[in-house]
């Protein structure tokens, strides 16, 4: 299989990587020490077309695949994850489970703006008692007439608070089965929707410009018609819906993971200590060729992932390789990063600072290394 890009992918790749440096690059720092979201660099990602990347033409996308928005998303986060995550959370969880489920009308109702990034939707699966054991939801939705009246509480749900975020899809038990497990079924809340409330944004170790929250849902209603797909298929969604997010989450860590080569090779050839650059010395360019075997690796992993899901291909094994492999490497890149850097590495101004502290979730958000692992060896053919 060959993994290099064709001539288009090469020029979004270009494209990303150039507005990653010029634009994003000079700014970030700021917002994330301030903890704000990045509403102006947000509107330019929406105007480059990134939040349409893999979406058709007919509903406002650009016409291209997993494989663009990956790319899109390792450029991203070579330089920056909280804008990453945005676009990652934006597509893959917010307009994706719109475009592979919903009705026709939903699609054409949020798709355009989705895809110009000027509404961001959130995908709201995660519960307080409940995040790995997702099908343990305890929110609820009851069909009274023609409307769903939703009561629950969702956590950590990234996109769901911010100006532009105009809805969050929801699972909620919506009945049981004749063995008594639940019914699980997915329904679009838009933004403002009476007893529908978003909390202040948490404090977090990382992802600092991006936009995370919880969510409680007091008698919420909201139109029959806001049902994403079948009633009960919501629990087959969400998992279609993870193994794609997890490519996407793949590419990002290998953009961090290479990030923290980018910076650590450019610091190591200006760096003198003893009198001459670090990267003189052999145990530097260790961990050098180290890093830069882990970040070629990833990627190679994750474009494997995304290539299998365009063609069509089974994918989930490779998706939880790719991702429990990157998000293991980035973590590794970080953490040698910041050595590489010394007391600097330690400093919020030094990017690696910033990469060090966005790492860690990466090990956690959309499943868990315990969970990718417990894929894996599913897809092996051991069972649970
Ligand atoms: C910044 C951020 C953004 C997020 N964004 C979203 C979002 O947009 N939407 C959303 O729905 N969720 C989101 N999440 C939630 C995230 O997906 C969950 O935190 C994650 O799936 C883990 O769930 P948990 O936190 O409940 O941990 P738990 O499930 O309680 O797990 C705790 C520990 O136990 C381990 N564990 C659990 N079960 C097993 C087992 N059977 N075997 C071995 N080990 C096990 C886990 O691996 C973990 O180490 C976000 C989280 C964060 C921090």
């Amino acid at each position: 299989m060959d993994h290099r890009l064709n001539p288009e992918h090469e020029e979004l790749r270009r494209t990303v990587e150039a507005f990653a440096h010029d634009v994003i690059a000079p700014k970030i720092g700021d917002f994330y020490e301030r903890h704000e979201f990045p509403y102006e660099i947000v509107r330019e990602m929406g105007q480059m077309g990134l939040f349409g990347l893999p979406f058709p033409e007919e509903y406002g996308g650009m016409g291209g695949d997993y494989l663009a928005l990956g790319i899109a998303l390792e450029e991203l986060a070579r330089v920056d994850s909280s804008v990453a995550i945005t676009l990652e959370a934006g597509v893959s969880l917010g307009a994706m489970p719109i475009f592979r489920f919903g009705t026709e009308e939903q699609k054409r109702e949020w798709l355009p703006r989705m895809c110009s990034g000027e509404v961001l939707g959130a995908f709201g699966l995660t519960e307080p008692e409940c995040g790995s054991d997702a099908g343990g939801t305890r929110t609820t939705a009851v069909l009274d007439g023609d409307e769903w009246v939703i009561n629950g509480s969702k956590c950590f749900i990234t996109n769901s608070g911010t100006d532009i975020t105009g809805l969050v899809t929801v699972t909620a038990v919506t009945g049981r089965k004749d063995d008594g497990r639940p019914r699980i079924s997915s329904i679009i809340v838009p933004s403002g929707t009476p007893g529908f409330t978003v909390a202040a944004p948490y404090s977090k170790v990382g992802w600092n410009a991006s936009d995370t929250r919880e969510l409680s849902f007091s008698d919420v209603r909201v139109p029959a018609a806001n049902l994403v797909g079948e009633e009960g298929r919501g629990y087959a969604q969400f998992l279609r819906i993870l193994d794609e997010g997890r490519v996407a989450i793949s590419a990002l860590a290998t953009g961090l993971a290479q990030g923290c080569v980018d910076e650590s090779l450019s610091y190591a050839k200006t760096r003198k200590a003893f009198g001459r650059p670090i990267g003189d010395n052999q145990a530097i360019q260790f961990k050098l060729a180290d890093m830069e075997m882990k970040a070629h690796t990833a990627r190679l992993a994750w474009r494997d992932a995304a290539s299998r899901l365009v063609a069509g291909d089974p994918f989930k094994k490779e998706a939880a390789l790719a991702k429990l492999y990157s998000s293991t490497v980035a973590v590794d890149n970080a953490r040698e990063a910041t050595q590489i850097h010394g007391g600097y590495g330690f400093m919020n101004e030094y990017p690696v600072a910033r990469m060090w502290r966005d790492s860690k979730i990466l090990e956690i958000g959309e499943g868990t290394s315990e969970v990718q692992r417990m894929l894996i060896a599913r897809e092996m053919g051991l069972s649970a």
